[in-house]
Order: structure tokens, then C-alpha cells, then sequence
């Protein structure tokens, strides 16, 4: 553990509101209300959240808290230095912008707080690279798709690129991607990123529509594979294009998308050489870090030293920044490269 500690790391799969850490969580909720602090905690006391529709409902308790602008600045502050204190040196956050009309909080001051939090970090020198990607739920319609897309273009534009892209998550078993292919094809075309969760549980078809549009990256894809209720048809496209993939371990196995660590398809996607990224999703809900993901797939695939340095290192070509960040991060790494190995 203590070396994926000091390996460099880049975080490309985090969801804002589950990355919450417990000290965060403690703040707020005590604030606001002790009550919802109860049950916050016997949801994060149980340690694990055992099921995906689990993870979906300890969501909607944090939601609670998280439902004005001082609590989303808290939280991506918060995150980012915890993801800075894991020696995670390039992070993309992702997040789902949220009206709260009791609280006074828009979709844009949502989407302000989380800027704020990243141009502070980076005032105060911190030693990380942010981005961010705007999130949209599968449940929503295309109209309120459109609004997250308009809003990305914008705030990319008036953040000088910190906004970077288009994430699709939300619950795997609700609600159907398809109808959201035209605005995310519209999205693409418009010079946004895309990071779209896909193939989470089985959905040969509608995973098969989403390729379509060649996204940027893949969140999970867990079930590309025949052998996990996919195709071969996806697996070829995805290793044709080289469409790099965002694997969570820890994650998978709580949420039960795969049975056991041993049988996660990091390993055949790694045995391809397929580009893959070692992440978290929610570090908080799922009580882990990126340090912790890297040494469950070291101990898990026998993975050396070497290994995790390269495959920590190999993510950089996979981020959703300029050239100049890229040649940055590479000579960060290998000025530790010389004495790691
Ligand atoms: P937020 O967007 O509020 O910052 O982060 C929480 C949200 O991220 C959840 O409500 C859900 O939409 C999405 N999310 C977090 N983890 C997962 C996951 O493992 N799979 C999917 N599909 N969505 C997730």
C-alpha cells in the first residue's frame, strides 16, 4: 500500500456527492440535522452498501445534505485535498447539477460552488489538476439532457477549460440511454468530452446504440463481455477504437455488478492491452482511495511494481486536458520513475 501511496496517480471516475469522506459528511449533517447524521452514519458504520440499489438510497441521504451551494463548495473542497493528500495528481470530478428551490441553489451556482472550490485549491498551490465534467442522470428527458449539455458548453467556455465534459450515470436499471444518443452525439459535436457509464448490468442493445457514438471513455463496462451478458460485437468495437475504460473495483464487487475481485474484468481487459484506469467512483460511499484500488489490483492480479507505475502512468494519455497538462504530469512522474523502481 505504502508505494501506491507514493505513486503519482491520476482519478478520472469520481462522483462528487459520493466521494464525500465521513469527517465531511460529520460536518455538514451535524449542521443541518443530527437526525439525518443517525442515519448517515449507520449507512457509512455498515461500511459497505452491500447492494447497487443500496448505493442508489445512501445517494439520496447525502443529496440532504448537499442541497445548497456552501455544502457542494465544502464537499469539492474537501475531495480535492483529500484526493491531493492521496499523491492524486490529476483529478476529473464529475457531478450532477441540482435546483434545490428551498435553498435558493440553480444548476449554475451549483456548477459555481464546484468551480470556486477548484480555482481556491489552486490558489493555495495545491499540488493537483482539476477538471470537471457536467453529469446526467439516464432518468432524465432530452429536454433536461439539453439544459446539462448548454450548461457545459457554457461553463467550459467562462472556466478557460476546467469544464472539460459530459458524464451519463445515474441508476443502471432505470430508464433507457437510447433516448439520450441525439443530445449526446450533439454534445460530442460540440466539442465536449465524453465519459458515459455504460454496460454496468447487462444491456447488449442499448450498449450497443452508445457506441455508436464512440465516446471519449467507458465507466465500468462491466458486462461488455458474452460471458458476462454482453457481446462479442461490443468487445470488438470497444478494443477496435482503443476506447479506454474506467474500472472500479471495490465498487463493482459492493454493488454485486461482478461476484467475486478475483473474477473483475480488469484483468482481461489489461491482458488485451487495452488502455484502463484505475478508479474509484465513490470513495466515500464505498470506503476506499485510489491508493487502496491500486494495491486490491496488485494483490488481486499480481501485479509488480513496474506494473502499477505503468499503468498508473499510462492514464495520462486517457485524460480530458491539454497537451502541455499531459507533458507536465508525464515528467511528474517520471522524476519518481528513477528511484521507485
Ligand atoms: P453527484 O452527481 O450527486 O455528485 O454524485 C452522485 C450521483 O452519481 C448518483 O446519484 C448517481 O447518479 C451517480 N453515481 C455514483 N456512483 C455511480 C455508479 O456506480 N453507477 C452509476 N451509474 N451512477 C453512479
Amino acid at each position: 500500500l505504502d508505494f501506491c501511496k507514493r505513486t503519482p496517480k491520476v482519478e478520472l471516475h469520481a462522483h462528487l456527492n459520493g466521494s464525500i469522506s465521513r469527517e465531511t459528511i460529520e460536518k455538514l449533517a451535524m449542521k443541518k440535522n443530527p437526525e439525518l447524521y443517525k442515519d448517515l452514519r449507520i449507512c457509512f458504520d455498515k461500511g459497505k452498501a452491500e447492494t447497487l440499489d443500496n448505493v442508489f438510497q445512501m445517494f439520496k441521504l447525502i443529496h440532504q445534505i448537499s442541497d445548497n451551494t456552501e455544502a457542494i463548495y465544502t464537499i469539492a473542497y474537501d475531495v480535492i485535498h483529500e484526493f491531493s493528500a492521496d499523491n492524486v495528481k490529476y483529478l476529473e470530478l464529475r457531478s450532477t447539477p441540482r435546483d434545490v428551490p428551498s435553498s435558493g441553489m440553480t444548476k449554475s451556482s451549483y456548477i459555481e460552488a464546484i468551480l470556486k472550490a477548484i480555482e481556491d485549491c489552486h490558489k493555495e498551490n495545491l499540488d493537483i489538476v482539476v477538471k470537471f465534467l457536467l453529469a446526467i442522470d439516464r432518468r432524465n428527458d432530452l429536454s433536461v439532457a439539453k439544459e446539462t449539455v448548454d450548461l457545459a458548453e457554457r461553463y467550459s467556455r467562462l472556466s478557460g477549460g476546467t469544464v472539460v465534459g459530459i458524464d451519463l450515470s445515474g441508476d443502471p436499471t432505470v430508464g433507457d440511454a437510447c433516448t439520450l444518443v441525439p443530445i449526446l452525439r450533439d454534445a460530442k459535436f460540440r466539442g465536449l468530452k465524453l465519459a458515459l457509464h455504460l454496460a454496468e448490468v447487462p444491456a447488449v442493445e442499448e450498449t450497443e446504440e452508445v457506441l455508436k457514438i464512440l465516446p471519449d471513455r467507458i465507466g465500468h463496462g462491466t458486462c461488455l463481455h458474452p460471458n458476462a451478458g454482453g457481446s462479442q460485437g461490443l468487445v470488438d468495437t470497444v478494443l477496435q477504437h482503443r476506447i479506454p475504460l474506467e474500472l472500479c473495483l471495490t465498487s463493482n464487487v459492493i454493488c454485486q455488478t461482478v461476484a467475486h475481485v478475483d473474477n473483475h474484468h480488469f484483468k482481461y481487459w489489461y491482458d488485451q492491452g487495452h488502455p484502463c484506469a484505475i478508479c474509484t467512483d465513490d470513495k466515500g460511499v464505498f470506503s476506499t482511495s485510489l491508493s487502496e484500488e491500486y494495491c486490491l489490483a496488485a494483490e488481486t492480479f499480481g501485479l509488480t511494481r513496474k506494473d502499477i507505475w505503468t499503468l498508473s502512468y499510462n492514464c495520462i494519455d486517457m485524460i480530458f486536458a491539454e497537451e502541455a497538462v499531459k507533458q507536465d504530469l508525464k515528467s511528474k512522474w517520471n522524476s519518481v520513475k528513477s528511484y521507485e523502481l
